[in-house]
């Protein structure tokens, strides 16, 4: 179900990190045009590339690799990493993704804080638009956190539109990670997940999306970072709360995205209404409903 690229249409270069199980590095994709016999030669297109590579002693995992590459495929939003396609190359499978310029927002938020509240506010709106997006579709990402959202545009200079994110694929699914890996993605994993990996749905990423925020509003601080794997399960064994921000609105809405029930979690459709909203109040202009002049 996915597009495969030959591994001679894939160059590799710097190794850029690490993910779970794979190694990261950027690349170039070569698209060869067809030889229809055209008079006209077309010269084949160059294109900057992450390549996502599970090496061959990981072979065992390969089809739940490929599962994530399966929902990537699936998808098609402006906010969310384009998929190429998927490489075999000799033992290794490879993810062929769209590079996208400036990293990761985790690094973004830290190098840049303070960040202004406007600037916030359009990539948690862009990213819950990702999300509504996909729970619309019901595909489940499965990690979300801002070290998986990469900044196409830093929306800093004044003559300048705001950011623009892209949310990266999730990796290996958790659910052939092991308890130790999931434990150690406390607070992002959703709780339910931890218990039972197979019980990840749509409503797992939105307690991500409430972890996510946390880091938006705290400039990239990693939370529970002092926690050791022993009192992050604690942390969930007592069904404890982040910190929440002085600011009222939003914090309501991270508790409501982080309820222990996932039954009890909003919508992603309301969730992009009430930061609508919230954006709104923000400035200081509360609309009204526009009344109907007859
Ligand atoms: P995990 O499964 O833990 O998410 P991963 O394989 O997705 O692991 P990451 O840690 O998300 O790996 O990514 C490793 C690094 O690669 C990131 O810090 C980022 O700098 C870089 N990177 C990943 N994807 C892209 C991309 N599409 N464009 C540019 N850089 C990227
Ligand atoms: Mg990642």
């Amino acid at each position: 179900s996915f597009h495969r690229i030959l591994k001679d249409e894939i160059e590799e270069g710097d190794h850029l990190g690490q993910g779970t199980r794979t190694n990261i590095y950027c690349g170039t994709l070569k698209v060869k045009n067809d030889d229809d016999g055209d008079a006209e030669y077309i010269s084949p297109q160059e294109m900057k590339v992450v390549l996502k590579v599970l090496g061959a002693g990981h072979r065992d995992i390969s089809l739940a690799f490929f599962e994530t590459a399966s929902m990537m495929r699936q998808v098609s939003h402006k906010h969310i990493v384009l998929l190429y396609g998927v490489c075999v190359r000799n033992q290794d499978n490879i993810m062929v993704e769209e590079f996208v310029q400036h990293g990761p927002l985790d690094q973004f938020l830290k190098n840049y804080s303070p960040l202004s509240t406007s600037w916030k506010f359009q990539v948690a709106k862009q990213l819950a638009s990702a999300l509504s997006y996909l729970e619309d579709k019901r595909l489940v990402h499965g990690f979300v956190c801002a070290k998986n959202i990469l900044l196409a545009r830093e929306g800093l200079a004044k003559d300048e539109e705001g950011p623009f994110i892209k949310l990266s694929d999730p990796g290996i699914p958790i659910t052939v990670l092991s308890r130790e890996e999931c434990v150690h993605r406390i607070p992002w994993i959703a709780p339910e997940c931890v218990k039972n990996s197979s019980s990840l749905g749509v409503a797992a990423d939105k307690w991500g999306f409430g972890t996510t925020l946390w880091e938006i509003c705290y400039d990239g601080e990693v939370p529970l970072k002092d926690k050791t794997l022993t009192e992050k399960e604690r942390f969930y064994e007592t069904e404890s709360q982040l910190a929440t921000p002085d600011y009222k609105e939003l914090a309501k809405l991270m508790t409501q995205c982080m309820n222990y029930d996932p039954k009890k979690r909003p919508f992603f459709r309301a969730i992009v209404r009430d930061l609508d909203m919230l954006e709104e109040d923000n400035h200081g202009f509360k609309t009204q409903p526009q009344k109907m002049v007859d």
